[in-house]
């Protein structure tokens, strides 16, 4: 790069703005990064209440799967903070029954085989019925799933005929901790690639929890690091709109009537933001853009109960396909750090996170209405132990839209980072990558969108 620093205004403090941030000055950018919210980090924030206790957007599992999260943590020297659990996969359903599908450390696929044949609740009949359902996906690999998009993962699990029950009871729990929709709304795509990428690679369903906040071992050592290299971060400031003259973005109108200009702008944006930023004459202009507006956000509810007795002392991701928890975990065993109540250690007890979902139609609810609903399905999952449990302290979270909707015949309108104006890019989520709306995707869109810049930046020089 020439001598002179280009510049970028980054829009979107999250994941994705705040790694772009950090490739950008590692490569000699003057960067600046415009994020609305007080705190930093997005859909992945956390923060501590007036008690003292740690607040967050939702509970995040690491998969094994991230490879260019752990690079990015290893790089501002956080990759430590990941607890990696045991290689297992628990559902927890109602009356207090449970299965678990459990890997061996083999080569693929004969990792899978104790989840085939002992995972104590699946028949041989059905895990081999399934089992044949997936010979396209064994013989095409990743080619397969991507001709699969145009069905709901329940359509495609009605031609293959593998059975209801494993639907319900083991897919329908994985959909929602996913994308927090139902098998009978995401496109079989997702599924589909997930399940071939755990199927090829032996380490990437494998899950791990931050030791503690997101916000101390991930968003503001990426803060730091970037801050150290001369990049700015101005919170509380609101993008309004995007200025396009036809021909490129010649600036960014915030809230607060200012102009802000710079040589590049990534906008890192969840869509129902970036929808907005755009201005229609864009939209009119370039269906690139104008497609965008076919994409929506999910809405999820994360929520939290601290109960006075430890209802489980599993130390892992628990999911299930009962009630309307289904993915959680008890934070007091998974997170150390977490391991409080008002600022006080709570150590054997329960502090469950739980992720709930499908939640469109819950959002109306009160506070008290969700813990209602999220502690009956604690108490039907779990009998014995929550006999006479106390509630200490609950939290609740509602994001209205939070990650893309993954539906049948959407992949065709995720953008890549490269728009077709010369100096505006895309990072986020929802963006073409590997990992769908993730924080593995997060980090990948964000590099794939700096590598882009600096491709830029390079043919404007030669
Ligand atoms: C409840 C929940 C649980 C999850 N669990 C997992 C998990 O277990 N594992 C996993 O890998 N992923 C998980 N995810 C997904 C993961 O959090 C996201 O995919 C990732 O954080 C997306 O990052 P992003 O930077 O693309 O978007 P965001 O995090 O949404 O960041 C965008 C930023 O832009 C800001 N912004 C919006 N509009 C404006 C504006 N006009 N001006 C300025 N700033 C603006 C926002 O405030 C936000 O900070 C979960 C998400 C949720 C909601």
């Amino acid at each position: 790069m020439s001598s002179e620093k280009k510049s970028v205004l980054i829009l979107g403090g999250g994941l994705a703005g705040l790694t772009a941030a950090k490739r950008l000055v590692d490569k000699g950018f003057q960067v600046k990064v415009l994020e609305k919210r007080e705190i930093f980090g997005g859909k992945v924030s956390a923060w501590k209440d007036e008690e003292g206790d740690w607040i967050e957007s939702g509970t995040h599992c690491f998969f094994g799967a991230y490879s260019v999260l752990y690079d990015l943590m290893k790089e501002i020297k956080t990759a430590h903070a990941v607890d990696w659990k045991e290689h297992q996969l628990t559902y927890m359903l109602e009356g207090g029954k449970s299965f678990t599908f459990k890997t061996w450390d083999l080569p693929s696929p004969l990792h899978l085989l104790p989840a085939i044949v002992q995972n104590g609740y699946f028949t041989f009949g059905e895990m081999a019925a399934f089992a044949k359902s997936l010979i396209p996906l064994a013989l095409k690999k990743e080619k397969y799933a991507p001709t699969q998009d145009h069905l709901s993962f329940a359509a495609w699990a009605a031609e293959k005929k593998f059975g209801n029950r494993l639907l319900q009871k083991m897919f329908r729990p994985m959909a929602l901790a996913l994308k927090f929709i139902p098998p009978e709304e995401i496109s079989a795509k997702i599924i589909l690639d997930v399940t071939e990428t755990f199927y090829r690679i032996p380490d990437a369903s494998r899950m791990g929890f931050l030791k503690g906040s997101p916000q101390e071992y991930l968003t503001q050592p990426l803060i730091d690091y970037s801050t150290s290299k001369g990049a700015i971060f101005k919170n509380k400031t609101v993008v309004e709109e995007l200025l396009f003259d036809g021909k490129e973005i010649n600036g960014v109108q915030l809230r607060n009537g200012e102009i802000l200009t710079a040589d590049y702008y990534l906008a890192a944006l969840p869509i129902h933001n970036l929808q907005k930023v755009l201005p229609d004459t864009l939209k009119q202009q370039l269906p690139f853009f104008g497609d965008l507006d076919r994409l929506e956000g999910v809405p999820v509810i994360s929520a939290q109960i601290w109960y006075d007795r430890e209802i489980t002392s599993a130390d892992n991701v628990l999911f299930s396909p009962d009630g309307v928890i289904p993915v959680y975990a008890n934070l007091a065993r998974t997170t150390p750090d977490y391991a409080t109540l008002r600022g006080e250690p709570f150590i054997g007890k329960t502090r469950f996170e739980f992720c709930v979902a499908p939640a469109k139609e819950l959002l109306a609810l009160s506070k008290e209405e969700i813990i209602h609903l999220v502690d009956q399905s604690v108490r039907n999952c779990y009998p014995d132990t929550s006999r006479g449990a106390r509630i200490l302290k609950s939290t609740v979270v509602k994001i209205p839209r939070s990650v893309y909707a993954p539906l049948p015949r959407m992949e065709q309108y995720r953008p890549s980072q490269k728009t077709p104006l010369r100096n505006l890019f895309l990072a986020g989520g929802f963006s073409q990558q590997l990992y769908y709306d993730s924080m593995g995707g997060a980090v990948m869109s964000a590099n794939l969108a700096v590598d882009e810049i600096v491709l830029n930046v390079g043919k404007m020089e030669a």
